[in-house]
């Protein structure tokens, strides 16, 4: 089956003790048993619920992989996954790895032990480099957030995999329709599902995904132990939201292509950072592991009175943190996404006061340009 068919017919697409087209939010928090020696499938909400269950099992099938975990948040998916290291491991991390992830590393993980170098990860050597004796995963996103850098996941892989690292991917910029980190051998995806899974800005939601059976228990064990599930109805509005994925994706891919092209040739823009642009570093890497280049671009403007301009006065975009919504987002990374980041820090990985994120949503692209062309005429 093709990814579309799979979106609309793969597993858990219709409830199979009524045969409903949808699947049923089981809003219970436990569930009656009949023998003290034998507990049913389900005995705890935490531990397992039907309808998180279906969510899951349609994630991991979409990734190509053979489990998935749906966790509360974005975040509490990549923190659940920092929980399978122990005091003095160590990880090379990308260095323009999303706000949140550098926060929880650098302030939270970092009193329980664990150490992360930061790198440039567009550069496989420097990966290689970074490596010491205590390190036990590489930590990437590609495309990063919100300088749009592209590493080369086969070649991170193979990296790790000739050490016996795990790599982990956090995937949320493409999701799997696009690029899938499991088939390039990658050995975690993390998702916010908030973004793009759902898509439709009224769930926050994650997922840690895998196609490895021992990995897949540590993570498992993680979920139900430090508890940071995702409840059933976010289950089945996650599920709803995941059936529009690959029409969605098409179509703000689409219109992402045309604003990145129309900007990229404005005298106030300073640079566009979208790798579906030919001019961008990591093209051709980006093309070799995914089958597009996505529907979030960040734009450089000539100064900070126009960036002001720009935020405050579009008119079609929200001006929100978040992306991967219906409607069309516009941001602003060093007070939203990396305000957690020290300024010193965010300078030296290229994130200015005068770069904006850009999420394209399902508006008409006609429309979306109108309304940049007000403000950058
Ligand atoms: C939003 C985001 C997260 C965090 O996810 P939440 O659902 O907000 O907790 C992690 N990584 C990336 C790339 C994101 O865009």
């Amino acid at each position: 089956m093709k990814f579309a068919t799979r979106l609309i017919h793969g597993s858990h697409s219709i409830d199979p003790a009524t045969g409903a087209l949808s699947i049923p939010v089981s809003q219970t928090s436990t569930f009656a048993q009949k023998s003290v020696d034998h507990f049913g499938k389900y005995d705890y909400s935490r531990s397992g619920n039907p309808t998180r269950e279906a969510l899951e099992e349609a994630v991991a099938s979409l990734e190509g992989g053979s489990h998935a975990y749906a966790f509360g948040s974005g975040m509490a998916a990549i923190s659940s996954t920092l929980m399978l290291f122990a005091p003095g491991d160590h990880l090379v991390v990308c260095e323009d790895v999303y706000g949140g992830a550098f926060r929880a590393m650098t302030k939270l993980f970092s009193q329980w032990g664990l150490k992360v170098t930061f790198v440039d990860a567009t550069d496989l050597d420097a990966i290689e480099d970074a490596i010491i004796p205590a390190t036990k995963a590489i930590y990437l996103e590609t495309p990063s957030n919100p300088l749009l850098k592209i590493t080369d996941l086969r070649g991170a892989a193979r990296i790790a995999k000739d050490r016996g690292l795990l790599t982990i991917v956090d995937s949320t910029f493409m999701t799997p329709y696009l690029q899938r980190p499991l088939e390039l051998g990658c050995d975690i995806v993390l998702h916010s599902g908030t973004k793009f899974l759902n898509g439709h800005s009224d769930v926050v939601c994650g997922f840690a995904v895998v196609n490895d059976e021992k990995l897949a228990h540590r993570i498992r064990f993680v979920q139900n132990a430090f508890g940071a599930i995702l409840g059933p109805q976010d289950c089945w509005l996650t599920l709803r939201g995941l059936k529009t994925l690959k029409i969605r994706m098409e179509e703000s891919q689409r219109s992402a292509v045309r604003i990145a092209e129309w900007l990229s040739v404005n005298p106030k823009v300073k640079r566009v950072l979208y790798p579906g642009l030919k001019s961008h570093p990591g093209y051709e890497t980006h093309r070799s592991q995914t089958s597009g280049p996505g529907a979030v671009l960040s734009f450089e403007l000539e100064d900070y009175p126009l960036t002001k301009k720009v935020l405050e006065g579009v008119e079609l975009s929200a001006f929100a943190v978040s992306l991967g919504g219906v409607e069309s987002i516009i941001s602003y990374p060093a007070r939203m996404s990396h305000a957690a980041m020290p300024s010193s820090e965010r300078t030296a990985r290229g994130i200015s006061d005068t770069l904006v994120r850009f999420s394209v949503g399902l508006e008409d692209a006609d429309d979306l340009i109108a309304d940049f062309a007000r403000l950058l005429t």
